[in-house]
């Protein structure tokens, strides 16, 4: 079908609401195998100062392989290095990324540029459209199954008809909420104020993970010349937080990093330099309805560990792309939810790897007790000697092992 219009109603094959890392590829990857495709972001612009930067080796594969090397290095990112996670003034853990046979280390590049690459690369086919300040306000249900969804564009009303519905609309997810599919939140024990510094020039691409007694900070190195900062907060403690004053935050870091104190006391001036972020994770047990399908944050929303939550997208949509093309070939009508069954399947399976590591960190920097903490800094000084150290991160950090973009092209 081609997209067309008529009167306030738009017909398509699928549409795709949100344009992050995950609903911007996704619906790139479509327009590519020829299928016709509207996607709809409700931001007028792509600008987000605080939002996931951080792509996994494995998607920096993915993306090299889909042809996006060259738009993210015109724009410019930060290759990192490995991580470390240090306990009063010691390193207790080291991964270096280069010594992963992947072939790829994590890259930090703010979203605009890299959702703004799949746009670009999206903009020559004539059976891609995008809708920017569109927001979906309800979906367009016949017979039980998913049959469009309305946006709301300004004043404007736009019924957009279509046989898939694909929700990639975030961790706060309105298709999700619309959907009625059931889903599964998990606070976690704490939750996250961001922040960016500028980066020294001795600091090197290295991110550290600084933990004292129940606080820790995530310090990463950020594009082009920036440390981006997460500092961890009590659940729902950022009013209290607040009530003590912009000098006592600036302190707490200091007591965590020293090596910050003088870039905070400097650069962190309001509130207004800050980020917030709740953390929880997602789960859902099916991600599909006849005529609709969730995607990235809108499915699985994870915590900032392992920086995982735009690989996962990203895979998304790497992963059901083939499977929509093929279905809107094969079917008739809106498409079937038992079709997605396979793939939800398999990306549930890497989602679950990537929870319960993020569980198992958060649940130990949460110990506050002295015998917690050295139970937690002999536990890492173990796991950062085992022989079969690399081999094991492996496995959560780099995966999926099992498929490559060209079976992407295959399969399309
Ligand atoms: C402060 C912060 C820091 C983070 N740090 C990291 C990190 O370091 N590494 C990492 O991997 N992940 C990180 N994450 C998570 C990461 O940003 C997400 O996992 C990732 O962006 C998910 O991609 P997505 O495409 O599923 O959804 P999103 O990126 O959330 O995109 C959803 C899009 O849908 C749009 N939208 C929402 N509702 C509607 C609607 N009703 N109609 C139309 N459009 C709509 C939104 O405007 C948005 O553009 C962070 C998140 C935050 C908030």
């Amino acid at each position: 079908m081609t997209t067309r219009e008529t009167g306030d109603t738009v017909h398509t094959d699928v549409l795709v609401v949100g344009a992050g890392p995950g609903g911007g590829l996704l619906a790139h990857l479509l327009a590519r195998a020829g299928v016709d495709v509207v996607l709809a972001e409700k931001q007028s612009t792509l600008e987000r100062s605080f939002r996931g930067e951080t792509i996994a080796a494995r998607s920096v594969l993915t993306l090299r392989e889909l042809g996006f090397e060259s738009a993210l290095r015109e724009h410019g990112f930060v290759e990192m290095t490995g991580i470390g996670q240090w306990e009063k003034g010691r390193r207790v853990m080291h991964i270096d990324y280069r010594r992963f046979p992947i072939g790829a280390v994590p890259i930090d590049i703010p979203q605009p540029a890299l959702i703004g690459a799949f746009l670009d690369g999206s903009a020559g086919y004539p059976n891609f459209t995008y809708m920017p300040q569109s927001n979906l306000t309800s979906l367009v249900e016949e017979d039980g199954e998913v049959r469009g969804g309305v946006l709301r564009r300004g004043d404007e009303r736009v019924e957009v008809r279509a046989r898939l519905v694909v929700g990639a609309d975030g961790r706060f997810s309105k298709t999700r909420k619309l959907s009625g599919l059931a889903v599964d939140v998990q606070p976690m024990e704490r939750d996250f104020l961001w922040f960016k510094l500028p980066r020294p020039d001795d600091w090197g691409h290295d991110g550290n993970l600084l933990a004292s007694g129940d606080r820790h900070l995530v310090i990463l190195p950020a594009f082009p010349d920036l440390l981006r900062v997460g500092y961890n907060l009590p659940k729902r403690g950022l009013a209290d937080v607040r009530a003590q004053g912009l000098e006592a935050f600036k302190a707490g870091i200091g007591e965590v990093a020293p090596q910050l104190t003088d870039l905070v006391g400097e650069h962190i001036t309001s509130w207004k330099d800050t980020s917030f972020l709740e953390i929880f994770t997602t789960d859902m047990e099916t991600w599909s309805r006849d005529g609709l399908l969730l995607v990235g944050d809108a499915a699985h929303t994870c915590t900032p560990i392992l920086g995982q939550g735009v690989n996962l997208a990203i895979q998304d949509a790497v992963y059901f792309c083939p499977v929509i093309a093929r279905a809107l070939r094969e079917k008739e009508g809106a498409l079937p939810a038992g079709v997605f069954d396979e793939v939800t399947a398999e990306r549930r399976r890497h989602k679950t790897m990537v929870t319960r590591f993020q569980r198992f960190q958060e649940a130990a920097l949460a110990h506050s007790s002295a015998a917690g903490t050295a139970m937690r800094r002999t536990r890492m000084r173990v796991i950062n000697r085992l022989p079969f150290k690399y081999r094991l991160l492996d496995r959560v950090l780099n995966a999926p092992h099992d498929m490559d973009t060209e079976d992407l092209h295959a399969r399309a």
